[in-house]
């Protein structure tokens, strides 16, 4: 017979040393990565890596770990750097990524069944519910990230307001369903509607007010007016923390609203729902814990290694009514390995992965008061941004910040529109460039933004003074090349 083979190391004391080369390089690189660039580009050769073959037969882990060392490490996109403050992520922590190694080194598969892992899956949604003010009976499930979360509790929704049996057997029919949220919306509701098989006509996107937050009035009129049109309202989409400025609904009113109604409320908390456990801005959130579902975001504000996010629901029989499949090959069991609650009754995946624990690890060992602090420190951060740049006459503060989101544009006199956007575009290429600091763009009404969004547990004050005087150092060379560019 042909000799047998394995995937195991042939001596697991080399591997030992191998793997410790590896955890020595990770430490490095996060204890020195204040000094280094945020962000660089990939020279040629490096991207030309990228493209070689698939290779027909094994090296050593220990030459594969150096090209690693060389084609990789080097060109992170920066987010677990102190002054990386693009989109919205967290910045991950050095006990999260062990938890990570660990659940991927026990092989975890978290579909279900009679295991520890299973168990302490359980436990962190429970923790999740008691952060968010959600009661104990109160369901949920781990998920990828907030994009799925949100597609799980639409489409609770979605079913709930169709009949689960109904929906489930037979699909949408005729239904002409109406969910409801303001524009300022993230992109992955479009998505869920298309997904849901309803089309993005189906969510009706309402101007926000002046704070950016949904316009409870105008959602009055909406509603009343898609139902004297034979349209069926199904759930309003509040955002606690807006991708754009960070905005909070008014979550007590849409609740009433939404009780008033008899739909559902579904809260998009991905950015702002963990705030709630922050002493000085947790009250920002009341009215979280009456939705019927809400969206979190562990892999940004409790800054998780990617992924993991929540979908947490009110209702347990609605949560598992919605997804519960029962199915020969997966029966639960009296005794033995299948004696328990199926995990992927709760979502659309059938093998979940171990995302629990590096969220388990990184609470037990800071406590979760620390991390509450941690989301009033960016607050406080966001606040002085805010500061410097009302104190600058050539900067703009486009929106007030109410969490850690600050829109901002330089805006010197003698400028069109046109070049004060040129402008704008152009210092926040050359910040990320130079690998000092990086910030994103977003549009604030229709003018277009500078945006820093500080979630990101490195981050110290003085970082933000960084950002202020970098800016402050690259843009009257820049407005004066564009004031001359226009006088030609
Ligand atoms: C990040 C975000 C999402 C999407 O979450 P992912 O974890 O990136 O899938 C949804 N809504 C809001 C408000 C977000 O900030």
């Amino acid at each position: 017979m042909k000799e047998e083979e394995t995937l195991d190391p042939a001596d697991w004391e080399a591997m030992r040393a191998t793997a410790y080369r590896m955890v020595d390089e990770a430490i490095s690189r996060l204890s020195e990565v204040r000094d280094a660039p945020v962000w660089q580009d990939m020279p040629d050769p490096v991207r030309a890596s990228y493209k070689e073959p698939i290779p027909l037969n094994g090296q050593p882990l220990d030459k594969v770990f150096d090209e690693i060392k060389t084609n990789l490490l080097p060109y992170p996109m920066g987010n677990i750097h102190p002054r990386f403050w693009m989109w919205y992520m967290g910045s991950s922590n050095f006990t999260g990524a062990l938890g990570d190694f660990l659940a991927a080194a026990l092989g975890s598969n978290l579909g279900g069944g009679n295991h520890a892992a299973a168990l302490m899956d359980r436990q962190v949604v429970d923790w999740l519910k008691t952060m968010t003010g959600f009661p104990a009976e109160a369901s949920g499930t781990l998920t990828s990230g907030g994009s799925v979360a949100n597609l799980i509790g639409l489409t609770v929704a979605r079913n709930e307001a169709l009949g689960q049996q109904e929906i489930r057997e037979h699909g949408l029919g005729n239904a002409n369903l109406a969910f409801y949220a303001s524009d300022q919306i993230h992109g992955c509701h479009m998505t869920a509607m298309e997904v849901l098989g309803l089309g993005r006509s189906s969510l009706r996107l309402l101007p926000c007010k002046g704070d950016y937050t949904l316009d409870v009035t105008a959602l009055r009129h909406q509603i009343a007016n898609d139902r004297a049109n034979g349209i069926q309202p199904v759930a309003i989409i509040a955002t606690a923390g807006t991708i754009n400025t960070g905005a909070i609904d008014d979550l007590p009113a849409l609740a009433d609203l939404a009780e008033e109604e008899c739909l559902w409320l579904h809260v998009d908390g991905c950015i702002g729902a963990l705030a709630a456990i922050a002493p000085k801005n947790g009250g920002k959130l009341v009215g979280l814990e009456r939705a019927d579902s809400v969206a979190l975001d562990p892999h940004k504000w409790l800054h998780a290694p990617f992924e993991v996010g929540c979908c947490l629901v009110k209702d347990k029989a609605q949560h598992i009514d919605t997804f519960a499949l029962s199915q020969a090959y997966l029966e639960k069991e009296p005794r033995g390995v299948a004696a328990a609650d199926w995990l992927h009754d709760f979502g659309i995946q059938t093998s979940r992965g171990f995302r629990a624990l590096k969220v388990w690890m990184s609470l037990k060992e800071h406590g979760v008061e620390k991390f509450g602090r941690l989301i009033d420190q960016n607050i406080a951060q966001a606040e002085f941004l805010a500061d410097r740049i009302r104190a600058d006459p050539d900067m703009e503060l486009l929106a007030e910040p109410v969490l850690d989101i600050v829109c901002f544009r330089i805006y010197p006199p003698g400028l069109s529109e046109a070049d004060i956007e040129d402008l704008n575009r152009e210092i926040m290429l050359r910040l990320q460039e130079g690998g000092l600091v990086a910030l994103s763009d977003t549009r604030v009404g229709s003018i277009y933004a500078l945006r820093c969004a500080i979630a990101n547990h490195r981050t110290l004050s003085k970082d933000i003074d960084i950002l202020v005087d970098e800016i402050r150092r690259l843009y009257p060379k820049l407005a004066l090349d564009l004031r001359e560019g226009s006088n030609q």
